[in-house]
């Protein structure tokens, strides 16, 4: 199964991945995870990734495509894998078509989760991530069993520096302007799926499961 995740930031990608992620057992391929990897380490990627994160624009093409193409040629990624968070251009969507093709594979569906753009701010602005394994809360929708710890792992929760209002509302309109095109890209590939998130997270996932029995 070879699925991409879309919608804007705060649709909850990252929560419906990761729980499919585990269903599935498939890899869940986050560009933005493993740009905050490498911001943690301090790598050159990282480093130049930042610049960009924290004005809540786009990392350039180029260097987002180079570590797509490399990430999906790994051993665990055989059996199929799940993209969030790209293609976020055009030029990233093309880019991944032919990457796909050059392996003799192509995506089974485009998952589009919709939200209300009021919703999406207070998700983002409310989001919580576990600062060693990544696990995704929210202080109202999904709070830890105890306050800023994560339930899983232990690790310290914290507000990506992104998640600010003045961000968030960056990240909003770059959405618009950059990645919402492609809904049409993949309608007219007869691939898109579109669900409402705006509903329950686990209302959302059962919605997916059905989603993708289609497409398999
Ligand atoms: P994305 O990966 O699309 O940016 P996330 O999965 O990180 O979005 O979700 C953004 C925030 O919204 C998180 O704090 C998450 O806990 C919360 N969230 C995700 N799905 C839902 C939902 N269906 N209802 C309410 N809150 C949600
Ligand atoms: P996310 O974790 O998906 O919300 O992404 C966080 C940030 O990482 C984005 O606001 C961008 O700055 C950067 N980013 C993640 N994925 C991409 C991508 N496919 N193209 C460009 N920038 C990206």
């Amino acid at each position: 199964m070879r699925l991409v995740f879309l919608g804007p930031p705060g649709a909850g990608k990252g929560t419906q991945s990761e729980k499919l992620s585990k269903e599935l057992n498939i890899p869940h391929i986050s560009t933005g995870d493993i740009f905050r990897k490498n911001i943690k380490e301090q790598t050159t990627l990282g480093i130049k990734a930042k610049e960009y994160m924290d004005k809540g624009l786009l990392v350039p093409d180029d260097i987002v495509v180079e570590i797509v193409k490399t990430r999906l040629l790994e051993s665990d990624c055989k059996e199929g894998f799940m993209l969030d968070g790209f293609p976020r251009t055009e030029i990233q969507a093309k880019a991944l078509d032919n990457a796909l093709k050059e392996m003799g594979l192509k995506l089974d569906c485009v998952i589009n989760i919709e939200v209300p753009s009021e919703e999406l701010i207070s998700r983002l602005t409310g989001r919580r991530v576990c600062k060693e394994c990544g696990t995704i809360y929210h202080i109202k929708y999904d709070p830890p069993k105890i306050e800023g710890i994560c339930g899983l792992c232990g690790g310290q929760l914290i507000q990506r520096d992104d998640d600010t209002r003045e961000t968030v509302e960056r990240r909003l309109k770059v959405y618009r302007a950059e990645t919402e095109p492609l809904i049409k890209y993949y309608t007219d590939k007869n691939i898109l799926i579109t669900l409402d998130g705006n509903k329950d997270a686990e209302e959302v996932f059962e919605d997916l499961k059905g989603a993708i029995r289609g497409c398999i």
